[in-house]
């Protein structure tokens, strides 16, 4: 049997990012992919070869902030590996019926003029409102970077600078009263007690609720960060798209000497007497060894409860099985995303259109009950398609070589339900309460 140090179950750039590290520190590693290429959720395709040839997707992630919080792009030199991230700026424009719109720069200062053609006020309350969410980031980007649980290596991720925030968020009774307040508070709740004006809020609003909870959601206010990360570290995209990330980690691992099988899917992890993951077998019946372990790029669910034997899985851990049968994996709200070939880009004419309007996230977001709508809807099972508030990029603006000459493309995303409740007047009041064996959301079923 073929054997490595480490087997990693899945080529997502989590996967490959985990297995760059273990390659360097010196281990030999072999990465199973289930699809035909690696990346997962993070790939760059030609979705519609027939329909629109030449025409790049990323087919999920799009933009890129939360990379740039830890050291990974740099620790691994992706650069040198062929990556490089285009940075937006502008970073967000938001159109409001009214006329008014909220176009963000990278730039606090630019934003804040921005902000002031309409409200001075509201402008300077956001300078303040930044430099807030600002030190917040800095206080809690440490956890980002530290192994889950271990108190001291977060503590050595704390540079001074970031010491420094985290004691202005906490140092005095008031302000960490104001902390705890404000986290316990709904992303709404936030938004009034700084700002005034719905043109400001209602984007604000809609970012925060890319966390997936409502505006209105009580201890969601952490999403008014989503804003604060656009001006830094800002929001970027690789080069070539969302692929061009993976593409690199593919060359580092593979010139450390990695493998990568595509077309494998793992069924089960092999266990040795002591109950320890020994290798995987695929399948189409392959079977892999692995010398110090068997690493997961796929959920705790799946793993732990369709690819280990149960009595294996109770050895270790008698309530793990329990706990993950348990765990609440969605609310019903999933992400619904099109993708658009375009023989040209999109036109804000009413709004004195500016091409640059169309470099970061364009955001519809007309108030906030809107944005709440959109995940009431979803909730109850029903799909916000008559005014949905929606996410979307125009990627090729930024970079054109993802398109044919003059073409773009176009990437929607709003929130749309997991399962779909059937027509209102077609639900048997019987049957429509009833819960699935498999999750925890009344099926609407139809009798005729
Ligand atoms: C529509 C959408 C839009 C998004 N937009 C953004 C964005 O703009 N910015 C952002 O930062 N994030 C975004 N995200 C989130 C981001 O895409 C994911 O968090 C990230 O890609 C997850 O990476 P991962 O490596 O952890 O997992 P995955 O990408 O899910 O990788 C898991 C891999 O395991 C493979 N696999 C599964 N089962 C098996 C098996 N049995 N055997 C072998 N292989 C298997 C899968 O094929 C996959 O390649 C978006 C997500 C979605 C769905």
């Amino acid at each position: 049997m073929e054997t490595y140090d480490v087997i990693v179950i899945g080529a997502g750039h989590n996967g490959l990012v985990c297995a760059a590290y273990l390659l360097k520190a010196g281990y030999s590693v072999l990465l199973l992919e289930k699809r035909s290429l690696p990346g997962g959720a993070a790939t760059t395709e030609e979705l519609m070869p027939e329909a629109a040839p030449g025409f790049q997707f990323n087919r999920c992630a799009i933009d890129h902030e939360f990379i740039h919080l830890g050291p990974v792009v740099e620790e691994l030199e992706l650069n040198k590996y062929g990556l490089e991230y285009l940075f937006c700026d502008p970073v967000v424009f938001c159109p409001h019926p009214d006329g008014k719109y909220f176009l963000a720069h990278r730039s606090v200062e630019k934003t804040c003029a921005e902000i002031a053609r309409f409200s001075d006020r509201d402008a300077q309350k956001y300078r303040e409102f930044n430099a807030y969410w600002q030190r917040l980031v800095n206080a809690l980007g440490p956890l980002f970077n530290a192994p889950p649980q271990s108190l001291l290596d977060i503590a050595g991720n704390y540079n001074l600078q970031k010491a420094g925030d985290l004691l202005s968020v906490i140092s005095s009774s008031r302000n960490i009263l104001d902390f705890v307040r404000t986290m316990l508070s709904a992303p709404i709740d936030v938004l009034d007690e700084w700002f005034d004006e719905e043109f400001l809020k209602a984007p604000l609003a809609r970012l925060a609720s890319e966390l997936g909870a409502p505006p209105s959601q009580k201890g969601m206010a952490v999403g008014a960060m989503m804003m604060t990360l656009r001006h830094a570290p800002g929001m970027a995209r690789p080069r070539g798209g969302t692929g061009a990330l993976v593409a690199a980690l593919v060359k580092l691992v593979q010139a450390h000497g990695g493998k990568i099988l595509c077309d494998r899917s793992v069924k089960q992890v092999l266990l040795n007497d002591y109950g320890e993951a020994v290798g995987i077998k695929t399948s189409n019946g392959e079977e892999y060894g692995a010398k110090c372990g068997v690493i997961s790029n796929i959920d705790a669910r799946r793993l732990f409860l369709q690819m280990i034997e149960p009595s294996a899985v109770d050895r270790a851990d008698a309530q793990l099985r329990d706990r993950l049968n348990r765990k609440i994996v969605n609310n019903n709200e999933s992400l619904l995303k099109i993708d658009c070939a375009l023989s040209e880009a999109p036109r804000f004419e009413a709004w004195n259109h500016r091409d640059d309007y169309l470099i970061g996230s364009v955001i519809i977001a007309d108030s906030v009950r809107q944005v709440e709508i959109a995940h009431a809807e979803p909730s109850m099972g029903n799909i916000p398609d008559s005014d949905p508030s929606i996410y979307l990029d125009v990627p090729t603006v930024l970079d054109p070589s993802m398109a044919p000459k003059g073409c773009h493309t176009l990437w929607i995303e709003f929130f749309a339900p997991y399962q779909i409740a059937a027509p209102r007047g077609r639900v048997s009041r019987a049957r429509a309460g009833r819960k699935s064996a498999n999750t925890k959301w009344p099926i609407a079923l139809s009798t005729n």
